[in-house]
């Protein structure tokens, strides 16, 4: 599949992705409250998604990233995964929530998850904006969704394709 130098038709507006990101903070806010909260950005493609997540919720919290990096082919996941950045700081006792791009397959956040249960954080959550559940391999426990979505390829808002687009302020499709 040639997807390179087509442009991205929108499937998600950028008003429409903002609305979604305050209700979902808005329940994270009701949800951890009176808890200290250590959010984890998984990089790349979560970044501009917390970084907007982060703004709307109104509680003490700390932020950290993993990089994590799944083999495969440019638009399919096989499963295997390395961390390509590990966290700076511990997360024992912490209630973590995890933010994601997109669920797929699931095989990444089940890799994380296995691994984050090692560190012994006091929770774990998930927060994903989107979802593709035709795809799924391995179920996972979204705890906030934004959008769940056909099994079509999408850029945007951080999601690349060959490490481009993920400045597009809307989401978009390839296919
Ligand atoms: P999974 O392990 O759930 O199959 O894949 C998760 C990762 O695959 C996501 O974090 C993302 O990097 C990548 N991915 C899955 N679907 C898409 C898609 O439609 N567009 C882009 N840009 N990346 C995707």
């Amino acid at each position: 599949m040639d997807l390179k130098n087509k442009r991205p038709a929108v499937m998600l507006s950028t008003e429409i992705i903002q609305k979604r990101v305050v209700e979902m903070a808005t329940l994270i806010r009701q949800d951890y409250a009176g808890q200290e909260l250590t959010v984890v950005g998984v990089l790349k493609g979560s970044f501009i998604f917390m970084a907007d997540l982060v703004r709307e919720i109104d509680l003490p919290l700390r932020c950290d990233f993993l990089g994590l990096s799944s083999y495969g082919s440019a638009t399919e996941s096989s499963g295997v995964v390395a961390i390509t950045k590990d966290l700076d700081g511990p997360v024992d006792g912490r209630h973590v929530l995890v933010i994601e791009d997109i669920i797929d397959t699931g095989l990444t956040m089940a890799y994380l998850l296995q691994n984050l249960a090692t560190r012994r954080p006091a929770s774990v959550k998930i927060a994903s904006l989107l979802s593709k559940p035709a795809r799924r391999q391995i179920e996972v426990k979204i705890d906030y969704l934004g959008f769940t979505i056909e099994d079509r390829f999408v850029v945007g808002y951080g999601l690349d394709f060959d490490g481009q687009y993920r400045n597009l302020p809307f989401i978009g499709t390839m296919d």
